[in-house]
């Protein structure tokens, strides 16, 4: 496709439960769209960078300096393809969450020049899938209880909560108590454990659990495959897959079971798929995580979602999980599921009065050649 230019627009987007940053509460997602234009149309990308760089090394002002000082000049205004793009930007080390807001726009763009959803360019149909939702760690037991009793009954799938060394076994087993076994309930430590934690990890063993996501460092694959065999809970791995190289290395080393995938985390949309042909070829259970995103983002993960291989409820939650307006007409819930959008490209656009109202700053970037 041929594109003159591309906007940025940076948004503070209200949070319905603010969360705690190293400089205080933050009460809004602050994040910017990426949307290419030109003569033979245009689309929308999110980039899901955290204001800060705690989750990974990417930051939201630094994406958005990479995305304008490094990505764009590299691309060829009169020919740019979806599918070629992470090899045209490969000489840029690392900053996928940047590449992958680039790479979302494209590819809303071409399947909307082509008239047909994002789901099926990626091989699958428009569906509900099954949604789940992610539960921070909450003050008290009797605030977490109240938080996932009011997830439970709005019908989500299932359950993960967040854990860390000190506050795990106490939330975890008040849960499974307050909620019964049939309740689909997972843990996700954020790398926070080590291997000398290993008896608190053990612990979990009795509840249950669906899996434990990413207890370890990210780079210590060879510490998740010793814990593989120390505990009974299925381990899931994800900042440590950034690649599908790195998933099928994880899987190899028994590092994990089962795979969270964030299109993101892994430079976009499509290597996220090829990470899906890779679980699916294996048998591997693979869910969609997600990063607070608008419904530009949310509706590319769904599409996403959509695919045969994801075997189990993400962190896709409705638009009212996150924010009091989404930028695009909001997500609902259906029966615990989220319905993929079946318009052209992602199926949905930034309402003009969520823009009016939301977005902080813009800039247009000409395109020039390389
Ligand atoms: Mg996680």
């Amino acid at each position: 496709m041929r594109f003159t230019h591309v906007e940025l627009h940076r948004f503070a987007l209200p949070l319905v439960r603010p969360f705690r940053t190293s400089y205080g509460v933050e009460t809004a997602r602050h994040g910017f769209l990426v949307r290419v234009l030109g003569p033979d149309g245009e689309g929308w990308g999110e980039c899901v960078a955290e204001v800060e760089p705690l989750y990974s090394p990417e930051y939201t002002a630094g994406a958005y300096e990479v995305i304008k000082r490094f990505l764009l000049p590299r691309l060829d205004p009169a020919d740019v393809h979806a599918a070629g793009i992470a090899e045209r930007l490969a000489p840029v080390r690392g900053h996928r969450m940047a590449k992958a807001a680039l790479e979302a726009a494209v590819l809303d763009a071409e399947c909307r020049m082509d008239g047909i959803s994002l789901a099926t360019r990626l091989g699958t149909i428009p569906r509900l899938v099954p949604a789940g939702v992610a539960v921070g760690i909450q003050p008290s037991v009797a605030e977490l209880l109240d938080v996932v009793g009011g997830y439970v009954a709005q019908g989500y799938r299932r359950v993960k909560l967040k854990i860390e060394p000190g506050n795990d076994v106490v939330p975890v087993r008040a849960v499974r108590e307050r909620f019964g076994d049939a309740l689909m309930l997972q843990v996700d430590a954020n790398q926070a454990y080590s291997l000398a934690d290993v008896a608190a990890l053990e612990a979990l063993d009795a509840f249950g659990l669906q899996h434990i996501e990413q207890p370890l460092p990210e780079d210590d694959l060879f510490g998740h495959a010793r814990l593989a065999e120390l505990i009974a809970t299925p381990i899931c791995l994800d900042e440590s897959i950034c690649s599908v190289r790195q998933a099928a290395e994880a899987l190899a080393l028994g590092a994990c079971s089962v795979v969270n995938v964030k299109p993101a985390r892994v430079g976009g949309v499509l290597e996220a798929v090829r990470i899906h042909d890779l679980c699916l070829a294996r048998g591997v259970d693979l869910w969609c995580g997600g990063m607070l995103e608008t419904g530009i983002g949310r509706a590319a993960n769904l599409a996403l979602a959509a695919l045969p291989g994801f075997t189990l409820p993400g962190d896709l939650s409705a638009s009212d999980r996150y924010f009091h307006r989404d930028l695009t007409e909001p997500f609902v819930l259906e029966d615990g599921c989220l319905r993929v959008p079946s318009g052209a490209g992602i199926g949905v656009t930034p309402l003009a009065s969520a823009l009016a109202d939301f977005v902080t700053s813009s800039e247009t970037l000409p395109l020039t050649a390389f």
